[in-house]
C-alpha cells in the first residue's frame, strides 16, 4: 500500500490510503478529483442560476433517457422488479428534481432580516452561497435515489460534487461512472468508484461537506476521517424503526401498510418498519392479518425474497436462529438462491440479535406490549430511530408519541410517507444521524448562508466609542 499525496495541509483521514495497483477507479484521478472540481468551482460558473437550471435538467434527462438502463442495472444488482425501480429510484429523483427547479430562484434570494433597534438605518440580508466541491457517499439499497437526489440539492445549491456509489451495487456504480459524464458537466461532477481507500483519497483532498448515506458504524468512521479537516458531514443512518399498533386502530390497513413497506425491496430499506410494538388484546388479530396480506401480496410457491449478496444473506440467516420468539409466517430461506422468505417472528428475545440490530432483511418481529406507556419506554430505552410509526385513530395517543419519543420522523397511520414529501426535511437525529435533505432542506444543506449587513457611515455617533461615561452606558442600556 502506498499512500495517497492530500492537497491537504491537515492530517490524513481515519480511513486510510488508497492503493494505486487495485483501485477501481484510476489512483492520479481518485488523487487530483477535488483539485479538478475546486478549478471548476473557482471560476464561479456553477453559482449562477442558469448553470444550476442546466444541470437539474440534464440530471432529469439523464434519468428519462436511460430508464431501462437504470432498471437493468438494479435488476443485476437487486433482483429489484421494473416498476419497484422505478418508483423508488428514478420518480423520486424526478419529484426532488422538479421541487428544486420550481423554487430555484426563489431558495437562492436573498432573505432580509430585521435588525435590532441600535443597528438602523443598516440593513439585514442572508446569501446562501455555495459550499464549494462536496462528496456524497452511496449506499447499495437505493445506488440511484441516494447518490442523485443529495446530488439534487448539491446542484441547487451551486456546488461541484463528487460522487461515491457503492461498491456493493457494482452494475449501479459502473452505470452511473458512465452516464454522469455524459449528462452533466463534466468538470464539475465526478464518479469516483471503488471503497474506502478511494473514499479516504477523496476526503484527504479536503471537501468543503461530506453527505454520507449508511450505517452507523460506518458514519463514525466518515467523521472521524473528516475531523482533521474539519469538514462538516450530513450523515443520513440506519436503526430500529418501530411500529406501535394500539388496541383501537384499523388492524387490516396496519396490517397492509406495514406488510408493503416490509417487503419493498426485501426489507433493505432504512425506514422500513423493523419491529412491532402491538397492544396485547389484537396481537394475534394483526398477526393473522399481516400473515393473509403476506399471502396476498406474495402468493406462493415461490414467496422468497433476494437479498443483496452472501454476506448480507448470511447476515440476515443469522438474526433467524437463536432469536428466542416464535415463527408465526415463514422462516425458510434458500442458501443457493440467496433469498429468505418474509418471515414474522412472535415475541422474540429483547436481547436476541434480531432485537438488537437494525434486520435490514424481509424479517418483521412482533411484541405485545401491555399499554402505550410500555411501548413508548421501550423505544426511549433504544437509541434513538430513523422513524417511529404509530397506528391508532386517536389524536391524543399520536400527540403523546410525538411528544415522548425522539426520532428523524413520525408518521400516523401510515408506513415511509414522510420520505416521499419534498417539503419535509428528512434525517435522523442521534443514532440515525445528523442533518437533513430533500427539497428546500437540501439546498441549505449543501448551502452556506451568510450574514449580510450594510449601514451607512453617517451619523457616527460617538456613543460607541471610547471613553465609556456613565452618560454613554446609560443611553446604550436603552438600546441593547
Ligand atoms: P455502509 O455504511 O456499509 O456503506 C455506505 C457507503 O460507505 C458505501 O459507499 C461504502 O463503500 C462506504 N464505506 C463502507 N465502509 C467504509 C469505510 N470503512 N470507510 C469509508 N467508506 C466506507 O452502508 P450500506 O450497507 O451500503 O447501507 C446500509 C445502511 O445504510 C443501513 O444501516 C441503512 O439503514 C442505511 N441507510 C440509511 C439511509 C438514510 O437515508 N438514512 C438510506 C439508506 C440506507
Amino acid at each position: 500500500m502506498t499512500s495517497v499525496a492530500s492537497n491537504s495541509n491537515s492530517a490524513p483521514s481515519e480511513l486510510g490510503t488508497v492503493a494505486p495497483a487495485d483501485a477501481a477507479f484510476p489512483a492520479d484521478a481518485v488523487n487530483t478529483v477535488v483539485h479538478r472540481l475546486r478549478r471548476t468551482f473557482d471560476t464561479g460558473r456553477t453559482g449562477s442560476a442558469r448553470w444550476r437550471e442546466r444541470q437539474l435538467d440534464a440530471l432529469s434527462r439523464l434519468l428519462s433517457e436511460n430508464e431501462k438502463e437504470i432498471q437493468a442495472a438494479l435488476a443485476t444488482d437487486l433482483g429489484r422488479p421494473a416498476a419497484d425501480a422505478w418508483l423508488a429510484d428514478i420518480a423520486a429523483v424526478h419529484l426532488e428534481i422538479k421541487t428544486a427547479r420550481r423554487n430555484l430562484k426563489k431558495w437562492m434570494s436573498e432573505t432580509k432580516v430585521r435588525l435590532p433597534l441600535s443597528q438602523l438605518p443598516g440593513v439585514g440580508r442572508i446569501r446562501r452561497e455555495p459550499l464549494g466541491v462536496v462528496l456524497i457517499i452511496g449506499p447499495w439499497n437505493y445506488p440511484f435515489y441516494l447518490t442523485l437526489g443529495p446530488l439534487v440539492g448539491a446542484l441547487a445549491a451551486g456546488n461541484c460534487a463528487v460522487i461515491k456509489p457503492s461498491e456493493y451495487a457494482a452494475a449501479s456504480s459502473a452505470l452511473l461512472a458512465q452516464l454522469v459524464p455524459r449528462y452533466m458537466d463534466a468538470d464539475a461532477v465526478e464518479v469516483v468508484e471503488g471503497s474506502v481507500p478511494e473514499t479516504a483519497a477523496v476526503i484527504d483532498q479536503r471537501v468543503d461537506h461530506i453527505f454520507f448515506t449508511g450505517s452507523p458504524a460506518v458514519g463514525q468512521r466518515i467523521m472521524a476521517a473528516a475531523a482533521p479537516h474539519l469538514t462538516p458531514v450530513t450523515l443520513e443512518l440506519g436503526g430500529k424503526s418501530p411500529v406501535i399498533v394500539t388496541a383501537d386502530a384499523d388492524i387490516e390497513v396496519a396490517a397492509r401498510r406495514i406488510i408493503w413497506a416490509k417487503l419493498m425491496n426485501s426489507g433493505q430499506t432504512c425506514i422500513a418498519p423493523d419491529y412491532v410494538l402491538v397492544a396485547k388484546s389484537i396481537a394475534p388479530a394483526l398477526i393473522n392479518a399481516m400473515t393473509d396480506t403476506l399471502a396476498r401480496f406474495r402468493p406462493g410457491p415461490d414467496t422468497a425474497l433476494p437479498i443483496l449478496d452472501r454476506r448480507q444473506f448470511d447476515r440476515v440467516v443469522a438474526l433467524l436462529a437463536n432469536h428466542g420468539g416464535t415463527v408465526v409466517s415463514g422462516g425458510g430461506v434458500d442458501e443457493s438462491a440467496a433469498t429468505i422468505e418474509p418471515t414474522i417472528i412472535l415475541d422474540p428475545s429483547v436481547t436476541a440479535p434480531v432485537m438488537q440490530e437494525e434486520i435490514f432483511g424481509p424479517v418483521l418481529p412482533v411484541i405485545p406490549v401491555d399499554t402505550l406507556d410500555h411501548a413508548i419506554d421501550f423505544i426511549r430505552a433504544r437509541e434513538k430511530p430513523l422513524a417511529v410509526y404509530l397506528f391508532s385513530p386517536s389524536r391524543r395517543v399520536a400527540n403523546r408519541v410525538i411528544a415522548e419519543t425522539s426520532s428523524g420522523g413520525v408518521v400516523v397511520n401510515h408506513i415511509g410517507l414522510h420520505c416521499m414529501a419534498p417539503n419535509l426535511p428528512f434525517g435522523g437525529v442521534g443514532n440515525s444521524g445528523m442533518g437533513s435533505y430533500h427539497g428546500r432542506w437540501g439546498f441549505e444543506t449543501f448551502s452556506h448562508r451568510k450574514s449580510l449587513v450594510s449601514t451607512k457611515t453617517r451619523p457616527d455617533l460617538p456613543i460607541l466609542y471610547p471613553p465609556v461615561t456613565a452618560l454613554k452606558e446609560r443611553i446604550l442600556r436603552l438600546f441593547f
